[in-house]
């Protein structure tokens, strides 16, 4: 029995291709999602089955209470107690959450093999971004099965010493493959759209900054219409009166196919998020990176990312002009999750009934 393990947005979008794909092949599996963002599960739980078990009565009502520590404690100990009373040949962990590491070795102490989806990326500096170079690291190195998406992340892992490597893409390609089948999203080839998104931890600091930076943006840009999915963290959210331009629209977090559609619907796409960059590449997007430094460096490879730190408006112009050829994603064929699902398999899993 596998069990597909998952607690965040970026998780779910991540995985779901991965549950499709062990539906299509009839291999026998369950599903976890641990709560660990339950404002944002909402917007895309119904990419994947109800979950076969949630530990999300342990952050019901206090989420803002959770440090770090106390959410990987909660998901410890209510693995613990889940793993006691069920075995499984496989735990599939995806990418760099808490709840990916905080699964991934309680699995490890109870001797089940855990999977890791995404394995690989690396930025080599432990505070950016903060906590999830620790935690893929940590992962990485205790996991039974590791499947990286792109070479970079294959050579990492091989450096690493890490075990069963196998490279099979990032089933981020496969997620928008399958919403790009359902629902043929036209993609736009001229727009005055910008798609903003902006959470990550090392940013909370400098968010009154970025968003007064986006500001600028709106205002020497008028030609430009901004809109930017808040995040519900409150280190996000408090800043947003910082966005006053009448060019600028904040809205709710949406879900994925609206996701994707504004992806396809922009100019440019302005992030700190890893996923997006991603999505951008398989949308033919340039896309300004608001950080420090990047585990995707195949975005920059292909000419489409910007690495900027903080200054957005000077690379508002290069932003503008549209990429100079189309690209194809080097994130991945959208055949990931099939190679995932063959592997884990191929593990001595007993077919389904
Ligand atoms: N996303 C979404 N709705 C939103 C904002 C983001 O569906 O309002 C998706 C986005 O397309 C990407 C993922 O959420 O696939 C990114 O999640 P996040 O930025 O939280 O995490 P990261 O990618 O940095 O791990």
């Amino acid at each position: 029995m596998i069990l597909v393990a998952y607690g965040t947005r970026p998780e779910i979008i991540k995985l779901f291709p991965v549950v499709r794909e062990l539906q299509r092949q009839g291999v026998r599996f369950k599903t976890l999602f641990t709560g660990q963002q339950t404002d944002l599960y909402e917007d895309v739980k119904d990419l994947v089955p109800a979950p076969d078990h949630t530990f999300a009565r342990h952050f019901s009502g206090e989420q803002k209470h959770n440090t770090l520590a106390n959410s990987f404690i909660k998901i410890c100990s209510a693995a613990e107690e889940l793993f006691t009373h069920h075995r499984f040949d496989y735990v599939v962990v995806q990418g760099d959450t808490t709840t990916a590491c905080a699964l991934a070795q309680v699995a490890f102490y109870n001797k089940f093999r855990v999977a890791h989806v995404e394995a690989g990326l690396r930025t080599f500096d432990l505070e950016n971004p903060y906590p999830e170079e620790a935690n893929r690291s940590v992962i990485g190195q205790i996991a039974a099965v590791n499947f990286a998406p792109t070479p970079t992340a294959k050579k990492h892992l091989e450096q690493a010493g890490a075990k069963n490597i196998h490279l099979v893409g990032n089933t981020i390609v496969d997620a928008v493959n399958i919403i790009q089948e359902e629902h043929r999203i036209p993609n736009a080839t001229s727009s005055h759209e910008v798609l903003i998104t902006l959470h990550r931890r090392e940013n909370h600091e400098i968010m009154d900054e970025l968003f007064e930076e986006l500001n600028q943006v709106a205002l020497k840009h008028p030609d430009l219409r901004l809109t930017l999915p808040i995040h519900p963290n409150p280190n996000v959210r408090k800043h947003r009166e910082r966005l006053a331009a009448s060019n600028i629209r904040v809205i709710k977090p949406v879900g994925y196919l609206d996701m994707l559609r504004m992806v396809a619907a922009s100019a440019f796409v302005i992030t700190d998020s890893g996923g997006l960059q991603e999505e951008c590449s398989c949308f033919n997007k340039k896309v300004i990176i608001v950080r420090e430094t990047t585990e995707r460096p195949e975005i920059l490879d292909v000419g489409l990312g910007r690495l900027v730190g903080g200054k957005i408006l000077a690379n508002i112009e290069w932003a503008k002009t549209p990429p100079a050829k189309a690209v194809v994603s080097p994130f991945g064929d959208g055949r990931a999750s099939e190679r995932i699902v063959r592997i884990l398999a191929g593990g001595g899993l007993s077919p389904s009934k």
